[in-house]
């Protein structure tokens, strides 16, 4: 297998601290590694055209970049690779700035540390396995909780846009709080014209699972599962006694399973309260009306306003969202079908199958989190990407 490492100098930053000609010199020796060459500064784009020739002249089937930190530059490197035509999985990064550079004041310590860094990258980048990336036709249609004047003002707005639109109230009509009984019968008018509005009274959510431009939202009875590519909640708020505003009855249960954060009021954090003051941290799922904050009823509609204009800008009919491909997979021999990974999974993405008494993953949520291969007491889930072989690999690298 042929393997070639990048040594970065990252301007000063790794140069000054670490001797990088010794590292590539003491790389060249291992089995394998056909090209270890230093750089100075491999992010740049003269950095980045070198990689991309070096992997296609010299044929690479694995590349190992000592640099910085992955949370910095692996999406980059990760792209050289696929411009290089090589598969992206198939680079490893070793963190020689942050983890060595950095922290290591003596050059010396610095240079053997930084050297089993990369030792133990390259033995792990034996075990890589090339990872496909999917993507999936995102769904333009939109469901709204709560058929208030908030949630109709959404739903009236996406229809003029041709939108296909789901709105799920939990009492028996729409109106929500009558704040304006007349503003609340006309738009209920309106919303009946429209053919692109569903409207779904008595029932509310039991389990929302999914991700931006795919979310599968299940109703309390026996009714069909309804796809949907972005969420509104506009479930509206009351006042209590002592004039604090209260969250409807459900609405924690719904923040829960999508699973948004919300303050010491109850009110889901938002992207950025005057920037994205309809969005929530999760992609994809908005809020409007007192959701949001309380407010008046002018209010309400400008933010529903908002969440519309921001869902049409960004729910684009046939766009495509990718998947992530480090995702985790069961094996049905070992497991045995305790249920722990279906109940430490936090994004819904595990189920039980009734008939072969074992868990499975459903590759389109899973988030790759690694939670359920950490859980399982059977071994049963493999991380993706992270299998104990290859840690046990980079370990054995490093500790050499
Ligand atoms: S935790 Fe492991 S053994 Fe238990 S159901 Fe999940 S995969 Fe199967
Ligand atoms: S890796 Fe995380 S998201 Fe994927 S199935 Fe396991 S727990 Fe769920």
């Amino acid at each position: 297998m042929r393997t070639g490492v990048f040594v970065c100098s990252c301007g000063p930053n790794i140069g000054d601290r670490i001797d990088i000609e010794k590292i590539a010199e003491e790389v060249s020796k291992i089995e394998g590694v056909v090209l270890a060459e230093t750089h100075g500064l491999l992010c740049s784009p003269d950095g980045k055209k070198y990689l991309a020739s070096k992997i296609e002249g010299n044929k690479l089937e694995r590349v190992v970049i000592a640099a910085c930190s992955p949370r910095e530059h692996e999406e980059t490197f990760m792209k050289v690779c696929e411009t290089a035509e090589l598969n992206p999985f198939m680079m490893q990064m070793a963190n020689i700035r942050e983890q060595v550079a950095w922290v290591t004041p003596d050059r010396n310590s610095a240079t053997q540390k930084a050297l089993r860094l990369v030792r133990g990258a390259i033995n792990r980048i034996i075990r890589h396995k090339p990872l496909e990336k999917t993507s999936i036709v995102c769904n333009p249609e939109v469901v709204i909780i709560g058929g208030g004047v908030a949630g109709m003002s959404v739903a009236l707005v996406l229809a003029n846009a041709d939108r296909k639109i789901t709105i799920i109230e939990r009492s028996a009509s729409l109106g929500g709080y009558p704040a304006n009984e007349k503003l609340v019968e006309h738009l209920a008018e309106k919303v009946a014209e429209r053919s692109e509005i569903t409207v779904i009274t008595g029932r509310e959510p039991v389990e929302i699972v999914g991700f931006f431009g795919n979310f599968i939202i299940n109703l309390d009875e026996d009714a069909d599962e309804i796809k949907a590519g972005s969420i509104v909640l506009a479930t509206g708020r009351s006042v209590d006694e002592s004039g604090r505003a209260v969250s409807p009855e459900g609405f924690r249960e719904i923040t829960e399973m999508l699973g948004i954060s919300a303050d010491e009021n109850a009110f889901p954090n938002r992207e950025h309260v005057s920037l994205a003051p309809v969005s929530t941290l999760i992609d994809g799922v908005y809020v409007t009306g007192c959701a949001g904050g309380l407010c008046s009823l002018t209010e309400a509609v400008s933010r529903s306003e908002a969440v519309a204009g921001t869902i049409l800008s960004s729910l684009i009919p046939g766009r495509e969202v990718e998947t992530e491909p480090k995702t985790s997979v069961i094996s049905e021999t070992l497991c045995r079908g305790c249920k722990t990974c279906l109940e430490v999974c936090g994004y819904g993405a595990i189920s039980f199958d009734e008939e072969r008494l074992v868990c499975t993953v459903n590759s389109v949520l899973c988030k790759g989190c690694g939670n359920c291969a950490g859980a399982c007491p059977s071994g049963a889930v493999k991380a993706q990407h992270f299998t104990p072989d290859q840690i046990r690999y980079q370990m054995a690298g490093l500790l050499r």
